[in-house]
């Protein structure tokens, strides 16, 4: 197809997400992805700051991970989940098990990350329902998390970015504590955790869980908590008789510097939401992981099952996939790279610090992020990016790089000079 043809169809007919469709923000035609390299239609070649949110750690067209898929397909693309099993599903269940933190035995598995959240949602209030609390049945959450686009993963978003006020009367209605404001790498303060434990201390009896992305608010903020919040919050959980859910799909899989964000305070939820980077970012799908309490507790009451069972439960492919992305993680030297990838993004990007449009630069495993004091220009500065030779894809007020685990020093440096490049120019006439 033409690249103005390909483009008039798609302005006309497509919507691509947050944008609109009678006055979308421009898109530009990929041909292929290879490593860390997005290959426009047109021949420019961009290189990857994105991950495709999150999720392509080991980069594109990845020949072991193609050699899995092909493999499984020359099986089987996909078999009900309902009554059947097969090896890449239960491989997979073992190796998730053995990974996350002790005493996550029991795997469900979903179609995206928003499911997951549903699910784990579920599964929370099955198992109140279970053991009889019949009024617990509310959920706890901080300001400026996110947590997914479905209706009760967006009854946890933040109410402000995620827009509470448009379905005023119909979204659920949560507890939100202020956010965490305690950041990553300042000194611990306990009263940090008081607004939760006054929404706890009062309201317990209707709360079924706290649902939280661990260490990073991702979409709501990008922002670095410290981990005793973490650590507190769990306690405050035990305390309160109330459950926890890890909302690890963004920060799963290496990207923090830890395999899980929740290692970083030794802490084990009692679910655990995973998604993105599970396939390598071949494919949507998902797990939501459970003890072995909270899923007996479930089968043992009323009804005697888990109410949820997707078309696509256990898909083959995804499940081969991310049997090989997380074996080949695990035998790549991934703590030493995602490290070395933030020792580059604190000095490539620390310039920016001195920038009066600049509020803030801070890194995070793989995971750099400025802050500015204004929302930018989302179609110009995408332009710019793109001009600059790299794929980068700000929101709001936040330029963030997140690049595949397997970038080189040279492309790393080329990122973050187009980002300070970048800032620098689209906020010059802000800083004037
Ligand atoms: N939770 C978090 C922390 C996320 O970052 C996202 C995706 N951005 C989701 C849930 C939802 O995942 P998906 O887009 O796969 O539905």
């Amino acid at each position: 197809m033409q690249t103005n043809k390909l483009l008039e169809y798609d302005k006309e007919h497509i919507w691509h997400p947050y944008t609109s469709t009678t006055n979308p923000l421009p898109v530009y035609p990929v041909s292929k992805a290879e490593g860390c390299t997005i290959h426009l239609k047109d021949g420019r070649q961009l290189t990857d700051g994105m991950s495709s949110w999150w999720a392509a750690v080991h980069g594109y067209n990845h020949p072991v991970l193609n050699a899995a898929i092909e493999k499984q397909l020359k099986n089987m693309s996909h078999v009900m989940f309902g009554g059947l099993t097969h090896e890449p599903a239960v491989e997979l269940a073992e190796q998730l098990i053995n990974i996350t933190p002790d005493g996550l035995e029991k795997v469900f598995y979903c179609d995206s990350g928003s499911v997951a959240v549903e699910v784990s949602m579920k599964m929370a209030l099955q198992y109140w329902y279970a053991k009889g609390s019949k009024t617990k049945t509310k959920f706890a959450t901080v300001r400026n998390g996110y947590h997914g686009d479905t209706w009760n993963a967006m009854s946890v978003c933040d109410p402000g970015t995620g827009m509470h006020h448009i379905f005023n009367g119909k979204l659920p209605i949560h507890y939100f504590a202020e956010q965490p404001s305690i950041a990553f790498d300042t000194e611990w303060k306990p009263e940090s955790l008081v607004p939760m434990e006054k929404i706890l201390s009062e309201n317990s009896d209707e709360i079924a869980a706290i649902i939280i992305e661990p260490i990073v608010q991702g979409a709501g903020g990008m922002r670095f908590y410290h981990p005793q919040y973490l650590a507190g919050l769990k306690t405050l959980c035990e305390d309160y008789n109330v459950l926890l859910i890890a909302d690890e799909i963004a920060t799963g899989f290496g990207r923090t510097g830890q395999l899980f964000a929740c290692n970083f305070a030794s802490v084990r939820p009692d679910i655990m939401c995973l998604g993105k980077a599970i396939t390598g970012g071949y494919m949507s799908f998902a797990a939501t992981i459970a003890t072995a309490n909270v899923a007996d507790t479930i089968s043992n009451g009323e009804p005697g099952v888990f109410m949820h069972g997707p078309t696509f439960m256990g898909n083959p492919l995804a499940c081969a996939v991310a049997n090989a992305s997380i074996e080949l993680l695990l035998q790549s030297n991934w703590q030493n790279k995602v490290q070395h990838i933030e020792n580059t993004l604190r000095n490539g990007l620390s310039s920016l610090k001195e920038n009066t449009a600049v509020a803030d630069v801070r890194v995070l495993g793989a995971i750099g992020v400025v802050e500015l004091n204004e929302a930018v220009d989302m179609a110009s500065i995408q332009a710019m990016f793109v001009e600059a030779g790299v794929w980068v894809r700000p929101f709001g007020k936040l330029v963030y790089l997140m690049p595949p685990f397997i970038i080189t020093d040279a492309e790393l440096q080329k990122l973050c000079d187009a980002v300070c490049k970048v800032v620098v120019e689209s906020t010059k006439a802000l800083v004037c």
